[in-house]
């Protein structure tokens, strides 16, 4: 059973990760002729600058899913340099953004032959929006791009959003398709994989994704992008409907939670604190 999960797919043939700061993933998204490029999230416009002078690609997009810093340092360097349009969520009023989206908008960018659809994921930030793509190339599965919302292994801090708001955005993510590549914004699974075990410790496929992600880690690679099929088996913020993450809940906060805003809301917590 757990060996039909991908816990660690290969990225997208069109897809290149930009390492930046401690931890984060800026991630290129190229056009099939591998010339130009699309940028999510570019926190830092010299590693930009780097990655795109060193494969000689033009940079023809830049899309932005929440306002924090390190999503969004790079966006004024780049435009002065690129004049590019800039998509990012309308309701955060990010500056430089032309192009503000809302949930259930579309993003053509015909140039780089992509389509995305936005998906509205507030929580981590109020107006957190996501990009998904059907496929980039015809024989490829899906691609989301989710930002600091769903991460391999757990999800963002709700820094601006309630408990229900974040449950709702990532039951939002939760149906897309089994093989979606989740492309997050950081590298972050080992601790959110630790974690995991500790609120869910019978889950074996938990154990195995653990176990893979740390002989990843030390070989010095990526746990990233992860695979929709595999979140839903192993996160625990996907999994907080079911008995085993409602128990958990009831030890964190000393009874049975009211609800299942509840009952995530305590996940979340135990997770702020655990170290
Ligand atoms: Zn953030
Ligand atoms: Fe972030």
């Amino acid at each position: 059973m757990t060996d039909s999960l991908a816990f660690c797919p290969d990225p997208h043939a069109r897809v290149v990760a930009v390492p930046a700061f401690d931890d984060n993933y800026l991630w290129l998204v190229l056009s099939p002729d591998r010339r130009r490029a699309a940028v999510v999230d570019p926190g830092d416009a010299q590693a930009i600058e780097s990655a795109l002078s060193a494969r000689d690609l033009t940079l023809d997009a830049i899309l932005l899913t929440h306002h924090h810093r390190d999503h969004t340092g790079g966006v004024a360097a780049l435009t002065a340099r690129w004049s590019c349009p800039v998509y990012g969520p309308r309701a955060e009023g990010i500056p430089g953004v032309d192009h503000a989206l809302d949930d259930g908008d579309a993003v053509n960018l015909a140039g780089l032959d992509l389509r995305f659809r936005v998906i509205g994921v507030p929580g981590h930030t109020r107006g957190h929006i996501a990009y998904f793509a059907e496929r980039l190339d015809p024989t490829d599965p899906p691609a989301l791009f989710c930002g600091d919302t769903l991460f391999a292994g757990g999800c963002g801090r709700l820094f601006e959003g309630t408990a229900a708001q974040m449950l709702d955005s990532l039951a939002r993510l939760r149906a897309l398709p089994d093989d979606t590549r989740v492309y997050c914004a950081h590298e972050y699974t080992l601790a959110n994989l630790r974690f995991a075990v500790a609120v869910d410790p019978d889950n074996a496929a938990l154990q195995t994704r653990f176990a893979l992600a740390q002989a990843r880690r030390a070989r010095g690679e990526p746990t990233v992008p992860g695979e929709m099929a595999a979140e839903r088996a192993t996160n625990p913020f996907l999994r907080t409907h079911l008995p085993a993450l409602q128990a958990a809940a009831a030890r964190h906060l000393g009874r049975a939670p009211a609800d299942a805003a509840e009952c995530f809301g305590a996940i979340r917590d135990w997770k702020n604190q655990f170290r």
